[in-house]
């Protein structure tokens, strides 16, 4: 099985360097008797011997169809030829197959040997009768005269005969062609290596590298098989054109299947697969290196199976890939291998006389290899455009998160900033307040007043000093308990608090059960007004406690000042503490103030 598969590739591969004209035609006056008679023999025998062989030894085959695939025999052949054209012009036999170890060629005269060959690539290049890449023989066919020829070929490729006589001058029309279209296939070949390799060195891009080897070994495995690698590059070296084709063919499905990692990313897709194609590579650089020491005829059937066996991977898992993926990069990769695939379907469907001989049968191979390296270097580069703009896509993406993030992060230390400076207004208040009362406390109070009193010393304004003090609150305390007295301090606080109007205006408690007002800007008219209303509020008040109607009354001691430099603020309250005692003196429930008369008191009550 695997032999067939072998053969059947190496006939695809080196088919079509087969030249479809028809081999030798009546027009050009040779007529040649027949089809192409053959004998194989595992021993080369002579020329006398064969030429002593009975008619019935010889088989005959299909001229257009003379291929033995690969066969270690010695093979002789005979083509009997009679030349009915007027002239004697030179004729050029050719054997286009390039891969023939040897040949020799024998041509006889009736029974007169006039001319003999020996070539075959077995031997340097420059022993050729005619410097071209496959065997061209200079014939001298004389007019009208029956010729023979007798040729013994023995090769370790595959034997392939494509055999047709020339005229000189339609040789040479037929070679001007070829050349031109090989010519234009190495072009196109090593213009997209050279590309590619530039834009690798620019970008440096590992695809490129990748893509540019395989290019390089596929164009340097159909120079070996057109010859042309053998003619240009190493014409001295048989040996290397021996094992330039079957190692080529390994080192193209290693830089393919490399390729094919690359360009599909089969890393991050499908490690599997990549796994299947490494290993692929491994093996057929391996099987390349060992193909230099082992026999030809053997490893050009492994490595011709490796190739038939990557090619059936690439394409059964890509398409499956794209079928997953819809990926428009897999699908240009398809498209391109497949070019490829369709070149030899082509050529092998006109070979085997399915499809009409044509430019775009003959050619179809080259053409789909053509197509095959464009497209290539197309999905190359729409990948690579794809992968910039995703990145881009990816960095926007980054940076709208990033701002996000950050607005999101500056609302959230602006939310804190204002909970934190809520919670320290609260603070703030709080070490301020007095707890049970909620009126402004003892500490504030002696800030506060110091202030209040140096802004009034500076502008010369009126400053009035409250301070107040429940009467006879230990009594109080005494007969309905603290609890009672506690909730009087509260009602009283709140009580003065309602009582005075103004913003500025301070209300704190001093101490027990003691209260100041201070009165920024108030002369002591109004200050009078508001302790008077203060007192008569507290004596209205009525506190429920325990089912009862309790009340208590407040004396109070004023002082109002437009305060001079040689009073300090202690003195004030001190002034204003001696007026309440004055109250108190006087009968309590009462205001004492700074009147003509060193202490006055008002007194209400009724
Ligand atoms: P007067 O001022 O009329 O001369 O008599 P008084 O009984 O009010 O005398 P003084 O001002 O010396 O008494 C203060 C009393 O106030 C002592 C205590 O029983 C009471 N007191 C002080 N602070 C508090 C407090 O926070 N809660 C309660 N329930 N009572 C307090
Ligand atoms: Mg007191
Ligand atoms: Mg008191």
């Amino acid at each position: 099985m695997l032999k067939q598969f072998g053969i059947f590739i190496i006939l695809l591969c080196n088919s079509f360097l087969v030249f479809a004209e028809p081999l030798i035609s009546s027009e050009n006056g040779l007529h040649y008797f027949g089809q192409l008679e053959y004998f194989s023999h595992e021993k080369k025998l002579s020329l006398e011997e064969v030429r002593k062989l009975e008619k019935k030894a010889w088989k005959t085959t299909p001229l257009d169809k003379a291929s033995f695939g690969f066969d270690k025999q010695h093979y002789w052949f005979r083509l009997p030829l009679k030349n009915t054209f007027a002239s004697n012009t030179p004729w050029l036999f050719r054997s286009e197959y390039p891969l023939l170890d040897t040949i020799d060629l024998y041509l006889f005269s009736g029974s007169k040997l006039i001319q003999e060959f020996h070539s075959g690539d077995k031997f340097p290049f420059h022993q050729r009768p005619l410097d071209q890449p496959d065997f061209v023989f200079p014939l001298s066919i004389k007019n009208d005269a029956e010729h023979v020829i007798y040729m013994h070929v023995h090769t370790t490729s595959s034997l392939q005969l494509a055999l047709s006589m020339h005229t000189e001058s339609s040789f040479w029309q037929t070679i001007a062609i070829e050349n031109a279209t090989k010519a234009a296939f190495y072009a196109i070949l090593l213009s997209m290596i050279f590309y590619n390799a530039v834009i690798f060195l620019i970008i440096r891009e590992r695809s490129y590298l990748y893509y540019v080897l395989y290019l390089s070994s596929f164009t340097l495995f159909m120079a070996s098989i057109h010859g042309w690698a053998y003619k240009f590059l190493w014409p001295n070296s048989p040996e290397i054109h021996q094992l330039s084709v079957v190692f080529m063919i390994g080192i193209t499905i290693c830089t393919a299947a490399i390729f094919t990692s690359s360009y599909l990313h089969l890393k991050e897709i499908s490690p599997k697969l990549n796994r299947v194609i490494k290993t692929l590579a491994i093996v057929s650089i391996a099987s390349a290196f060992i193909s230099l020491f082992l026999p030809y005829a053997l490893m050009i059937r492994v490595n011709a199976a490796l190739a038939f066996i990557a090619a059936g991977i690439a394409i059964f898992s890509t398409i499956q890939e794209w079928l997953r993926t819809r990926n428009r990069e897999v699908l240009i990769f398809i498209t391109a291998w497949t070019t490829v695939l369709i070149g030899f379907l082509l050529y092998s469907g006109q070979k085997f006389g399915f499809l009409p001989v044509n430019n775009l049968t003959e050619h179809a191979i080259e053409i789909g290899a053509v197509l095959e390296s464009l497209l290539l270097a197309l999905g190359l580069a729409d990948k690579i455009n794809s992968e910039r703009k995703a990145r881009i896509s990816t960095q926007e993406r980054m940076l709208e998160i990033q701002i996000k993030a950050n607005q999101e992060l500056d609302n959230k230390v602006r939310e804190r900033t204002e909970e934190l400076e809520i919670l320290n207004d609260q603070l703030q208040e709080s070490s301020v307040t007095d707890s049970l009362t909620q009126v402004k406390n003892r500490h504030f109070f002696d800030n506060s007043f110091l202030s209040e009193y140096r802004r009034a010393y500076r502008e010369k304004s009126w400053l009035s000093l409250l301070i107040m003090d429940i009467d006879h609150f230990k009594k109080f305390n005494d007969n309905h308990g603290h609890q009672a007295g506690d909730k009087v301090l509260q009602k009283v606080a709140s009580a003065i608090k309602s009582a005075v109007k103004r913003p500025g205006d301070a209300v704190s408690r001093y101490g027990g059960e003691e209260f100041t007002v201070v009165l920024p800007n108030t002369p002591k008219e109004g200050a009078l007004l508001i302790a008077e209303r203060i007192r008569q509020t507290i004596e209205k008040l009525k506190i429920e406690w325990q089912g009862e109607m309790l009340s208590v009354t407040m004396s109070i001691g004023l002082v109002s000042r437009t305060p001079s430099s040689s009073e300090g603020e202690a003195t004030l309250l001190k002034q204003a503490d001696d007026f309440l005692y004055i109250a108190k003196d006087n009968g309590r429930n009462q205001v004492a103030y700074e009147d003509n008369a060193p202490s006055t008191s008002i007194n209400q009550q009724n």
